[in-house]
């Protein structure tokens, strides 16, 4: 994937973030998902007052991609505020890797600097839906 196809991502998930709704934690946070066939959907993190329900953007974005009829992913790009790249929370990782080892995961800051991971480098050693079938 090209530097220019992280970076275009990366602003998606910048503007995503605008729409974050995160009175709790005061932590809003971007994503932008690609997928196979370069369709673009993004999320924001959705907070709750009963703080367990809360979603993060990352799950925002491939819930909506899901709902659209899109579950083969190339690649999610990832905004907080903090200029320290933050990583996907644990949660986010399993529902990443539901849709393969191979996505890049792209996690940036405002400055536009970022790191990139595949979400098997993220998530090793998964469960996975094979291993449901071996019940
Ligand atoms: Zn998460």
């Amino acid at each position: 994937m090209t530097i220019t196809t992280y970076r275009e991502l990366l602003e998606r998930a910048i503007e995503a973030k605008k729409n974050a709704y995160a009175p709790y934690s005061k932590f809003p946070v971007g994503a932008a998902l690609l997928t196979t066939d370069n369709s673009i959907f993004t999320g924001c993190n959705v907070e709750n007052a009963s703080y367990g329900l809360t979603n993060c953007a990352e799950r925002t974005a491939v819930y909506t991609a899901v709902a659209a009829g899109y579950s083969n992913f190339k690649a999610i790009a990832i905004v907080t505020n903090l200029e320290e790249l933050a990583t996907p929370c644990g949660a986010c990782r399993q529902v990443l890797i539901e849709f393969g080892s191979e996505i890049d995961i792209i996690v940036g800051n405002e400055k536009g600097e970022y790191q990139v991971y595949t979400s098997g480098e993220l998530l090793p050693s998964c469960f996975s839906g094979e291993q449901l079938g071996n019940l």
